[in-house]
C-alpha cells in the first residue's frame, strides 16, 4: 500500500516571516519518535512509505503525496483541529485516516469523530495488525502492552533527516536527532500525561549502538532526548552514555527532575557532553519531591532550588526550568513574586511558565471535569498558553493574567535580555535566548489582548468565570486565524470537544 506518515507540530501557517524563522529554528525540532518509528515498521513490513512533519510551513496536505492508501497523523491536543480538517479532506479521496500521538491518548472519543482509526499506545505489532485490516473502521485501538522495542536509529535515519536537518540533507546548526533512553516516569504528578507510565529503561545496548552511530555519521549533531524524566537511573544511564569514548560524544538535551541531578553527579552530565537540562519545578507549595527539596516550600524552596541550579550551571551550559502557575494550592501574589524572585537569582535559566490544561486521562482532567472546571465550549485548539481552558480554584480570570503577564514581562524586557546574554558565551544559545524572548514577547501582545476582552466584555468574562457556555465570537475568530484555509472545514458544532477520555484514571 501507498502510506503516509505524518507529524503535526503546528496548528497551522506561520502567519509572519519572524513566526517562519522561529518555526525553522525551534518548532521544526520538535519531531517525535514514534511517528518515525511508524514509518521504518511500515517499511519494513513491504509498504511504500511517505514520511513528513508540518512545522507551520507550506501546506500540510501537500506535505504527503496524494491518493495514500492509508495516513497515520501524530498530533498534540493544541494541533488537533487541523489534523480533523485534514482526516476529512483524506477520507474524500478514500484514505483510510489513522490518528495516534498525545492527542488520541487524551481524548480518543473526539478523535473518533473524525478518524477512522484511533491509536492510544503503539507498537510494532499493532501497526502490522492496523496495515493488515485487522482492526474494523471507527474503532480505538490499543496494544495494550508496554512498548519494549523500538527501530534503531540508523533505520530512522531518513525520517530524522526529512524532519530536522536542511532540506533533508545536511545538518544545521538547529539540528537535534531525537533518541529514547526509557519510557514513563516513577513520579505522579496529577498534571501529567506520563503520571500513570511505569518507569522502564529501553535496550542499553540499543542504546549505545545508537550513540556510536550518530557519533561516528554525524558528529557534533544534538541529541534530544525525549525520555519523559531522562536517567532517573541515572547511573546505569551515564553508564552507557560513556561507552562512547571520551572527545566524540555528541551534546545532548533532557529533561530530568532535580532529584535526579544531584551534586556529585553533575561531573558525569559534562564528561558525557550534556548540553541543555529542563528540570520542572512547577510550584512553590507542591512537587517539592521531584524538586528534590525535602520539604522546603516558598521562599525556602526558591532559595534551594536557585542555589541547585547554579551550581547545576557550572557543569551543563544550558539549563531551562518549567513552572506551572494556577493550580489549586497556587492562591494570592506569593507564586508570582517568588517566582519573579526566582527568575532574578538564575538569569542563566530559562523559565517556561504554563497554565494547568486539563489533558484527558490526567487526574487533573478528572477532578476538574467533575467539579466542572473545564470550559467545556472551549475547543482543545486553545489547549496550551496563552489560553485559559479552565476556571481557577483561587483566582479571577482577570487577577489570574495579570500575574501571569506580570511575571512575563519581568523576564522578557531588554534589560533581562541584555542580563541573560551575559550568562553565556555561546552564539547559539545567545540566538536561542533571542528567538524565545521574541517569542514571550509574541504571547504579552496575545495575553494583553485577552486581559483587554475580560475587562471590557461582560459576556467574555462571564465565558472564563464559568457562568455561560456560549465561546466568545473571540475564540472563533482566534480558530480561525489559526487554522487559515483549513478553518471553514470544522464547523462550530464540531469545534466543541468531547471531553470523555478512554485512559481510566
Ligand atoms: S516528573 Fe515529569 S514526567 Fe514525571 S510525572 Fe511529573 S511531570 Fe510527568
Amino acid at each position: 500500500m501507498k502510506i503516509g506518515v505524518i507529524e503535526l507540530l503546528a496548528a497551522g501557517c506561520s502567519p509572519t516571516l519572524r513566526q517562519t524563522l522561529e518555526d525553522f529554528l525551534t518548532t521544526k525540532q520538535y519531531a517525535s519518535i514514534m511517528p518515525q518509528a511508524v514509518a521504518v515498521w511500515a517499511r519494513q513490513l513491504g509498504h511504500e512509505v511517505y514520511y513528513a512533519t508540518f512545522y507551520g510551513q507550506g501546506d500540510p496536505k501537500r506535505k504527503l503525496p496524494a491518493n495514500l492508501d492509508m495516513v497515520f497523523l501524530s498530533v498534540y491536543t493544541k494541533d488537533c483541529a487541523l489534523s480533523y480538517a485534514l482526516a476529512k479532506l483524506y477520507r474524500r479521496e478514500g484514505t483510510i485516516t489513522v490518528i495516534g500521538g498525545p492527542h488520541a491518548k487524551s481524548f480518543p472519543q473526539d478523535c473518533l469523530r473524525f478518524f477512522d482509526l484511533v491509536v492510544t499506545q503503539c507498537d510494532r505489532e499493532l501497526v502490522a495488525d492496523i496495515l493488515g485490516g485487522h482492526y474494523e473502521l471507527n474503532s480505538i485501538v490499543s496494544s495494550g502492552r508496554p512498548l519494549t522495542v523500538l527501530p534503531s536509529l540508523e533505520e530512522r535515519m531518513p525520517d530524522v533527516r526529512t524532519a530536522s536537518f536542511l532540506r533533508g540533507k545536511k545538518p544545521y546548526f538547529a539540528s537535534m536527532v531525537p533518541l529514547l533512553a526509557s519510557l514513563g516516569c516513577p513520579y505522579t504528578c496529577n498534571f501529567c500525561t506520563d503520571w500513570n507510565n511505569p518507569y522502564s529503561v529501553l535496550p542499553p545496548d540499543q542504546l549505545e549502538a545508537d550513540l556510536k552511530y550518530i557519533s561516528a555519521s554525524y558528529p557534533g549533531v544534538k541529541i534530544t532526548f525525549q525520555d519523559p524524566n531522562f536517567a532517573v537511573q541515572f547511573d546505569k544511564t551515564m553508564d552507557v552514555l560513556e561507552r562512547v569514548p571520551e572527545g566524540q560524544r555528541n551534546p545532548y538535551i533532557m529533561e530530568s527532575s532535580l532529584s535526579v541531578l544531584k551534586a556529585p553527579r553533575m561531573q558525569r552530565l559534562r564528561d558525557t557532553n550534556c548540553f541543555f537540562i529542563a528540570p520542572g519545578v512547577e510550584s512553590w507549595t507542591d512537587y517539592s519531591n521531584k524538586a528534590g527539596v525535602g520539604s522546603k516550600t516558598g521562599a525556602a524552596k526558591v532559595q534551594a532550588v536557585a542555589e541547585h541550579l547554579e551550581l547545576l550551571q557550572s557543569y551543563v551550559p544550558a539549563i531551562q526550568v518549567n513552572f506551572m502557575f494556577g493550580l489549586d494550592t497556587d492562591s494570592g501574589s506569593e507564586p508570582v513574586e517568588l517566582t519573579k524572585e526566582f527568575m532574578s537569582l538564575t538569569p542563566f535559566a530559562w523559565p517556561v511558565l504554563n497554565i494547568p490544561v486539563p489533558f484527558g486521562g490526567t487526574p487533573l482532567h478528572d477532578d476538574y471535569l467533575r467539579d466542572g472546571r473545564i470550559l467545556e465550549a472551549m475547543p482543545f485548539s486553545f489547549y496550551y498558553f496563552p489560553y485559559l481552558v479552565t476556571t481557577l480554584k483561587n483566582y479571577d480570570p482577570v487577577t489570574y493574567y495579570q500575574g501571569m503577564l506580570d511575571m512575563l514581562l519581568h523576564y522578557s524586557n531588554r534589560r533581562f535580555w541584555w542580563r541573560r546574554l551575559g550568562t553565556t558565551s555561546s552564539q547559539t544559545l545567545r540566538l536561542l535566548y533571542t528567538v524565545r524572548t521574541l517569542r514571550v514577547k509574541e504571547g504579552i501582545g496575545r495575553f494583553r489582548k485577552i486581559l483587554q476582552c475580560l475587562t471590557t466584555d461582560r459576556q467574555f468574562r462571564e465565558f472564563h468565570e464559568g457562568g455561560s457556555a456560549v465561546m466568545p465570537e473571540f475564540y472563533h475568530r482566534e480558530f480561525e486565524r489559526l487554522l487559515g484555509p483549513y478553518a471553514p472545514l470544522v464547523s462550530r458544532e464540531e469545534r466543541i470537544p468531547d471531553l470523555r477520555a478512554a485512559v481510566p484514571v
